[in-house]
């Protein structure tokens, strides 16, 4: 069950963020409290709750289009964390699927 939240606002430019990369399926923004000297969130501009929600439901498109979109960030940096948090009883507080890429490399 998706609900409007922090990032659909942003992904609406209803609220302002830092953005790096925006094309038709995604929205890239540094984290508001970032974790390490790159932190980023990959959102998909769709609304999905989560990484569970978005494989069963969404199409080839925006899944190809979201993965080529970790992909390029990920040739940015040599060293990550990427992270996938998927519900609230594991540390999800945004119900908007998005991946964090973390690094300081
Ligand atoms: P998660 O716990 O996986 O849902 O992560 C949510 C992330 O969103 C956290 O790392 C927050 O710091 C980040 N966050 C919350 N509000 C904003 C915002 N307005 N702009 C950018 N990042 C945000």
């Amino acid at each position: 069950m998706y609900s409007e939240n922090i990032f659909t606002k942003i992904i609406k430019k209803a609220i302002n963020s830092e953005v790096v990369f925006e094309n038709e399926y995604v929205l890239v923004i540094n984290d508001i409290a970032p974790k390490a000297k790159n932190h980023w969130l990959i959102l998909p501009k769709n609304n999905y709750s989560d990484l569970k929600d978005f494989l069963n439901n969404a199409s080839e498109d925006e899944q190809l289009a979201f993965f080529d979109c970790i992909k390029n960030f990920l040739n940015k940096v040599e060293y990550a964390n990427v992270q996938f948090n998927i519900g609230e009883k594991a540390g999800q507080e945004v119900m908007h699927l998005h991946a964090h890429i973390i690094s300081d490399y």
